[in-house]
C-alpha cells in the first residue's frame, strides 16, 4: 500500500508543476492552476494578432483594445515601442516577450472608486513555482522563465505581460512636442515602470485584515510534493509562497533574508492544520512574526534587495519602500521614494512626479547612461536572472521536472483552486489625478500602487 501511495505521489508531483495564472482583469486574483505540457501544439500567436501592433526583435506589443482616436492609439503603441527598445538595449533576451496592451476608459470595466484614480496597471500573466538554490520554491514570471530555456516547460501563456492603461488619464506624449503641463504624467515613465513589474519586479506581501495588524506573504496552499490537494479547493487553508524577488529581500539591520519569516510562518500550517485567517493564527506564536513584518514594512530603510555577490549588504542593497503607512502594492514592491526619487534609480518608486518628463528626470539626476533603468535596478534584474553584457551567465532556479509520457496534458477541471482573496492588489496600479477634482490631493502624486 505504501508503495502504491509513493508511486502515486511521484506521479502527481511530476504532472503538477505549479502555474499561477493572472486573469486578464486588474482586480481578479491569481489562480493556482495545473500546468499543461502540450509542447507539440504551437501557441496560436499568429492567429490573434490584430492589425495594430509593433514587433521589434525582442518585444512584441499588441494593442488589443484602444478606445481613443487612431492618432492617440498609435502614440500609445509608439511609446511602448520606445520603452521596450530601451529595455532590450540593456537586457539580453533569447526569447521574445509578448505584451498585451489595452488603452481604454477603465471606468467601463472597473468601479468608479477605483477607475477614477487609476492610470494604468500591468502584471505578469503567469507565474511558475520553481525551486531556488536555497531549497525554497518561488513564483517566477513567465517572461523570465522563458529566458531560462529549460528542456521541459509547461505550455506558456500567449502573452507574458498584460498592461491596461486609462485612455481618460492625463498623459503626456513625447511625440506631441509640447511642454508637459502640471498634472500630466509622462506615459513613457509609467510604461517603463510597469514593464519592469511585468518582468518580475514583483512580490505579494499583503496586509492581514483591514488597517492591517500584520503583514503576510501571499497565502497559497502547496503541499510538499508540489501539488494543491483537491481537498483544499475553495478553502482558505493555505500556506505562504514567495515570489522571485523575495529571495533577495533582506533586513538591512543584519542581512537576514525575509524568507526566514516566510519559512517560520509556514510552520503554523504544519502545527495547526487550520484556517490561516482564524483566531488561531492570530493567537499563534507564528503571528508574532507577521506583526514583526508589519513593523519592518513601516519602518524607514528596514528592508532592501541584496544584489548577487554583494559583500556589503548595508551599502549595496536597493532599499525598499517602508516609509509610508502599509499599502499593499506600494509598500515593499517599490524602492524607497525618499532615497531614490532624486537619483538615477527614480523609475521604480511608487509614485512619479507629475509635470516632469522622464528625460528631465534623467538629466536632473545625473544623466545616467541607461536612461530610466538605473544602476541598482539593472543590478537587481541581473540578480533575478536576466542577462546583460555585464552578467552573461545569470542565476537560474532548478528546471521543471519533465512530465511522464503517459500522462495527458489537459488540466482537470476544477483541479486548480482559486485564491478567493483580496490578492489582486498586487496589481501595480498607478493612481492618477483624472478629471475629478475630488482627487485633487493626488495632483502632485501619481501613485504607483
Ligand atoms: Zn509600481
Amino acid at each position: 500500500m505504501k508503495i502504491i501511495i509513493f508511486i502515486y505521489v511521484i506521479l502527481i508531483s511530476h504532472i503538477s508543476a505549479q502555474c499561477f495564472y493572472h486573469p486578464n482583469n486588474i482586480l481578479s486574483s491569481i489562480e493556482n492552476i495545473e500546468c499543461t505540457w502540450d509542447s507539440k501544439v504551437e501557441e496560436e500567436k499568429n492567429n490573434s494578432i490584430s492589425s495594430r501592433e509593433i514587433s521589434g526583435e525582442v518585444f512584441k506589443i499588441q494593442l488589443s483594445y484602444c478606445d481613443a482616436d487612431s492618432v492617440t492609439c498609435d502614440k500609445v503603441l509608439k511609446e511602448f515601442y520606445r520603452a521596450t527598445n530601451l529595455i532590450a538595449s540593456i537586457f539580453i533576451f533569447n526569447t521574445q516577450i509578448y505584451v498585451n496592451v489595452s488603452y481604454y476608459d477603465l471606468c467601463t470595466v472597473y468601479p468608479d472608486n477605483i477607475c477614477n484614480d487609476l492610470s494604468g496597471a500591468a502584471y505578469p500573466t503567469q507565474f511558475y513555482l520553481l525551486q531556488d538554490d536555497d531549497g525554497m520554491s518561488r513564483l517566477y514570471p513567465q517572461s523570465l522563465v522563458k529566458q531560462f530555456q529549460f528542456p521541459n516547460t509547461p505550455k506558456f501563456k500567449e502573452f507574458d505581460i498584460s498592461a491596461e492603461f486609462n485612455s481618460k488619464g492625463d498623459f503626456w506624449f513625447q511625440e506631441d512636442l509640447s511642454n508637459i503641463k502640471p498634472g500630466q504624467g509622462d506615459i513613457f515613465w509609467t510604461i517603463c515602470h510597469e514593464l519592469m513589474h511585468g518582468l518580475g519586479f514583483y512580490n505579494g506581501w499583503m496586509g492581514y485584515k483591514d488597517n492591517p495588524i500584520a503583514v503576510i506573504p501571499l497565502p497559497v496552499y502547496v503541499s510538499p510534493d508540489g501539488t494543491v490537494p483537491k481537498s483544499y479547493l475553495f478553502s482558505f487553508d493555505s500556506s505562504f509562497v514567495e515570489f522571485m524577488m523575495d529571495k533577495y529581500t533582506i533586513l538591512l539591520s543584519n542581512g537576514t533574508q525575509i524568507s526566514i519569516f516566510t519559512q517560520q510562518l509556514n510552520t503554523f500550517f504544519d502545527e495547526y492544520k487550520t484556517n490561516a485567517f482564524s483566531d488561531e493564527f492570530v493567537s499563534s506564536p507564528q503571528f508574532k512574526l507577521a506583526q514583526d513584518l508589519l513593523v519592518l514594512a513601516t519602518t524607514p530603510k528596514s528592508l532592501g534587495l541584496l544584489p548577487r555577490n554583494s559583500l556589503n549588504y548595508s551599502s549595496d542593497s536597493f532599499i525598499l519602500e517602508t516609509s509610508i503607512p502599509f499599502e499593499q502594492g506600494s509598500s515593499l514592491i517599490h524602492p524607497d521614494y525618499k532615497t531614490y526619487i532624486s537619483t538615477s534609480d527614480f523609475l521604480m518608486t511608487y509614485k512619479i512626479v507629475d509635470g516632469v518628463t522622464t528625460d528631465t528626470m534623467i538629466l536632473n539626476n545625473g544623466n545616467y547612461s541607461g536612461g530610466p533603468i538605473g544602476p541598482k535596478l539593472k543590478q537587481i534584474m541581473e540578480t533575478f536572472g536576466y542577462t546583460t553584457a555585464d552578467n552573461p551567465n545569470p542565476y537560474r532556479p532548478q528546471p521543471f521536472k519533465p512530465p511522464p509520457s503517459n500522462v495527458t496534458s489537459r488540466p482537470i477541471a476544477n483541479l486548480g483552486f482559486k485564491l478567493e482573496m483580496i490578492r489582486n492588489l498586487n496589481i501595480l496600479i498607478i493612481g492618477i489625478s483624472l478629471y475629478f477634482q475630488i482627487h485633487r490631493f493626488l495632483l502632485n502624486n501619481f501613485l504607483f500602487i
